[in-house]
C-alpha cells in the first residue's frame, strides 16, 4: 500500500526566532492539518535546554519556557497536535536536550546538517565540499553513539542547503556509499526516523538524483521516514502536500517505510 501523507512532523510557529510570519500560529497550523486530511501534526520550534550547558554560544531564548508556551496544544477529534521541538548538536558534538527533558516532548528533531551555524555547531566557517562532507559524516555518526529515546528522534532535513549553499550537491556527492550504508543501517537499528523536507529534494532536474541518493539508501536499509514541511511561515504551508506527494512517489514508499511514533 502505497504511504499515505498523512501527517506533518516539522513545522514552526512564531516561538521560533526564525520565524516572522505573525500568522504562523498554532491555530493556523491545525487548520493546515485538517484541510489536508492529516490525523498527527507536531509543532517543532528550535530548542536548546538551558540545562545543557555548551562552549557554543547559544541564544538563550529558545529555551524551555518559550517553546513550550505554546502549551496546551489545541486538540481536535481529526488531528492529534504533538508537541516536539527542534534541537541541534554543538561543536563538541553535544546535544541540546538534557536527559530529563525527553519526556516532556512527543518528538524531537535533532537537525546535524545546520553546518551554516558556525561558532555553534561548527566550530568554523565550513569552506569547501570536503569539509562539508566530513561533519555531515562525522555529526550524524556522533548522534547514532547516543544513549537517547531513538524511537521518539526524527533526522531533520539531510539534504538542507544549510550543509553548503550551492555547493551542498558537490559535498553530498563526495560521500560514499559506503559509508551512507552504515550509517543508515545504524539509524535503523536504532529506530530514528529520517525526515523528507521535500524543499530540500526538489531543486533543479540535474541535482535530484544527487539529492535523492541518501533516502534511497537509507530505503534499502530499512529505514522509516516521516515528512516534515519544515515551515516557517504560511505560504510554505500551501504547497508542503503536493510536495510530500511528490516525494512519496519518487522514492516509491509504501505504508510500510512510515515512521510511526510511540502512541501515548
Ligand atoms: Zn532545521
Ligand atoms: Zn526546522
Amino acid at each position: 500500500m502505497r504511504y499515505i501523507a498523512d501527517h506533518d512532523f516539522h513545522i514552526h510557529s512564531t516561538v521560533s526566532s526564525c520565524c516572522h510570519d505573525a500568522a504562523q500560529t498554532p491555530e493556523t497550523i491545525l487548520k493546515y492539518a485538517k484541510k489536508n486530511g492529516y490525523s498527527k501534526v507536531c509543532l517543532t520550534n528550535h530548542f536548546w535546554d538551558e540545562n545543557v550547558s555548551s562552549e557554543a554560544e547559544w541564544i538563550e531564548e529558545h529555551n524551555y519556557s518559550r517553546v513550550s508556551s505554546v502549551l496546551p496544544l489545541l486538540q481536535d477529534d481529526q488531528v492529534a497536535f504533538l508537541f516536539g521541538c527542534e534541537t541541534d548538536m554543538d561543536f563538541n558534538n553535544v546535544l541540546g536536550v538534557s536527559r530529563e527533558r525527553f519526556d516532556c516532548f512527543d518528538f524531537i528533531i535533532v537537525s546535524t546538517t545546520h553546518l551554516h551555524l558556525s561558532g555553534h555547531t561548527v566550530r568554523n566557517e565550513i569552506t569547501s565540499p570536503a569539509q562539508a562532507a566530513f561533519h555531515w559524516t562525522d555529526k550524524l555518526e556522533n548522534l547514532l553513539c547516543k544513549d537517547i529515546p531513538f524511537h521518539k528522534i526524527g533526522i531533520a532535513h539531510l539534504t538542507t542547503g544549510h550543509i553548503l549553499k550551492s555547493r551542498t550537491t558537490e559535498a553530498l556527492s563526495l560521500i560514499p556509499d559506503a559509508t551512507m550504508y552504515d550509517l543508515f543501517k545504524e539509524c535503523a537499528r536504532k529506530g530514528a526516523g529520517i525526515e523528507l523536507n521535500v524543499k530540500t529534494i526538489n531543486m533543479n532536474e540535474a541535482e535530484k538524483e544527487i539529492l535523492l541518493r541518501p533516502y534511497f539508501i537509507a530505503k534499502e536499509c530499512s529505514c522509516k521516514f516521516y515528512l516534515g514541511s519544515d515551515a516557517h511561515k504560511t505560504s510554505a504551508l500551501d504547497g508542503a502536500k503536493e510536495n510530500f506527494e511528490d516525494v512519496i512517489d519518487k522514492l516509491n514508499l509504501q505504508e510500510s517505510d512510515k515512521f510511526l511514533l510511540p502512541t501515548k
